[in-house]
């Protein structure tokens, strides 16, 4: 039997009009920060009549519930707006980072079938080049066109001046399709992984109990929309709880990041460990001194959140770190510290309200604490994903009865928290031993010259595999031979002789994915001279790129 569709479950709604009759219509749900300096306040009383204009513009446009709308933009107020607009229309809304490349592109738009792309006149280059393979994408919107460029290429802001305010939102059963997000495709080709609207209460319930976030709070998620982590948190979350959003559409930047905390007075912090290790690389004089009275704390998502992060927040910020981790599949926290909960440096915490969490062995046996094996989910929390789509198999392989396995390795204590190993890809088995590179990665941390490590296996006769470390040093630091015995020794120490590296390389950064996580399977791929495999969502300018960098707004 469905459940029946109800006004409040859709989520475009509950992030505007209902803020809107809960009392809060001119407060101020998001503070837009430009690049230059530029600051815009939106109340939700705007946001709900922005949106509702967008879902008319959809509906103008013959858009039906359930087709697929891509965005394809910076952080920039259009993004957040069309992207609630677009849900209250039951559009399913799929984000893009806005630099992704012509392949990138094309796979996301054909294999989804999309019909409606917002972007903007820089991009369009991109879209043309493509185009004729796209069949079904029938209008292109573009953010900064005065008028109609041709019958299919539209002006956004000329349509929204044309549209009514009153859109009337359909009553939303749970099941209906929202979001359609492609995983970050860290380990492979990217999968799109459909969400629905029945989603809310695990994202709400998160937002306030692991984050800390309610109504009237600051709260600063870094995350693009184009990651899950920049829409469950980063639009959805937050807004259904009656929080204010800092939102920052300009590049990475320590001075500006801190400054940011400051002068908005920011009370929560939701960020991944590839910024914070960025920001641990500067002078400790950029910290001295800072007002972060108003943060309560950071959170972190993404990666694993090396001790040494936690030690360095403690001593520079003043503040604790509360690791939290998910995944696209999840659509919300599912294992996290968070307020009241002593945090463990290095465990990702405890599992939340509503979800239970396993660890199996491959055979589908529960292992006892202490053990390693694969981190399952009882499957039918509410954010569960609905599909990979068009891919019913690989759904399918990722069940076993009643649990959902992660494709994550992990280690529950005798108290309930949960330490992650590596996924299970990258556990390297070597001397007939499986070890994480989280592990290694932390400790090599430890020394002083190591700003990051990632850790990954060769092939070795004698071993099975071996240890091979990526090393970046920090600023001022040169590789030596000595250096590198003295890794492999710390290592030995620390973890075990068997997890010290073979082999050490210098590098001067490691590559990414936008949502900025660590490619172990390229550096594999590089160190053996193999194909790198599908690069469609690497971030190849820089590291620690959390947004949008090579397009100014
Ligand atoms: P693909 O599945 O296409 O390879 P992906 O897994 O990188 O992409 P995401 O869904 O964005 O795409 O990432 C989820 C993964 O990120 C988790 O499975 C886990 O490996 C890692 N992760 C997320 N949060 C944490 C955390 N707090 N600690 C350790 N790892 C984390
Ligand atoms: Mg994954």
């Amino acid at each position: 039997m469905s459940t029946p569709a109800r006004l409040e479950d859709n989520l475009g709604f509950a992030c505007t009009d209902l803020q809107c009759r809960l009392g809060r219509e001119s407060a101020v749900a998001m503070r837009w920060l430009g690049p230059d300096g530029e600051r815009t306040e939106f109340t939700f009383g705007q946001l709900a009549v922005e949106s509702s204009r967008f879902a008319a513009v959809l509906a103008r446009l013959g858009v039906a519930p359930g087709a697929r709308v891509f965005i394809m933009l910076p952080k920039l107020p259009e993004v957040f707006i069309a992207f609630l607009g677009g849900l209250k229309a039951r559009a399913v809304m799929g984000p893009l980072f806005a630099n992704f490349g012509d392949d990138a592109l094309l796979d996301r738009l054909g294999d989804s079938r999309a019909c409606v792309l917002l972007t903007r006149q820089s991009l369009l280059k991109k879209v043309n080049r493509i185009r004729d393979r796209l069949p079904d994408l029938r209008h292109i919107l573009l953010v900064d066109a005065e008028n109609h460029l041709a019958a299919d290429v539209l002006s956004y802001h000329r349509l929204m001046r044309e549209a009514s305010a009153d859109f009337v939102v359909a009553p939303t059963s749970p099941d209906t399709p929202s979001i359609l997000h492609y995983t970050s495709g860290s380990t492979g080709k990217p999968k799109g992984v459909l969400h629905v609207h029945g989603a809310l209460p695990s994202i709400v319930g998160t937002t306030r109990d692991v984050l800390g976030v309610g109504a009237g709070d600051v709260f600063w998620c870094t995350a693009d929309p184009g990651w899950v982590t920049g829409t469950s948190y980063g639009i959805i979350g937050p807004w259904a709880v009656g929080a204010t959003q800092v939102h920052y559409g300009g590049n990475f930047d320590a001075g500006a990041w801190m400054t940011i905390l400051e002068q908005e007075r920011v009370n929560v912090w939701y960020t991944a460990p590839t910024a914070l290790r960025m920001l641990m690389r500067e002078e400790a004089s950029l910290y001295a001194g800072r007002h972060l009275e108003a943060l309560r704390c950071a959170a972190s998502v993404g990666e694993p959140l090396n001790p040494e992060i936690t030690f360095w927040a403690r001593r520079t910020l003043g503040k604790e770190i509360h690791d939290s981790w998910f995944q696209t599949e999840t659509g919300a926290i599912m294992i996290a510290n968070r307020p009241g909960l002593a945090v463990r440096p290095g465990s990702m915490g405890k599992v939340v309200d509503g979800v239970e969490a396993v660890i199996l062995d491959s055979a589908g046996q529960p292992l006892p604490p202490g053990q390693q094996g694969r981190l399952c989910l009882r499957r039918g929390w509410h954010s569960m994903f609905a599909q990979y789509l068009n891919r019913p198999e690989v759904f399918a392989s990722r069940f076993h009865g009643e649990y959902y396995d992660s494709g994550d390795m992990a280690v529950r204590d005798a108290d309930g928290y949960f330490w992650f190993v590596g996924r299970t890809d990258d556990v390297i088995n070597t001397s007939g031993h499986l070890v994480g590179p989280f592990e290694i990665e932390s400790v090599l941390m430890e020394l002083s010259e190591v700003a990051e490590a990632a850790a990954v296996s060769a092939p070795d006769p004698i071993r099975f595999e071996k240890v091979v470390v990526f090393v970046c040093l920090r600023p001022g630091r040169s590789p030596s031979r000595e250096l590198e015995s003295r890794m492999r020794l710390h290592v030995a120490n620390r973890v075990s002789s068997i997890a010290s590296p073979q082999d050490v390389v210098f590098v001067a950064s490691l590559p990414r994915n936008r949502s900025g996580k660590i490619m172990r399977r390229v550096l594999r791929a590089r160190f053996l001279g193999q194909d790198e495999g599908d690069l469609s969502s690497m971030e190849t300018w820089h590291p620690g790129d959390l947004g949008d960098r090579r397009e100014r707004v």
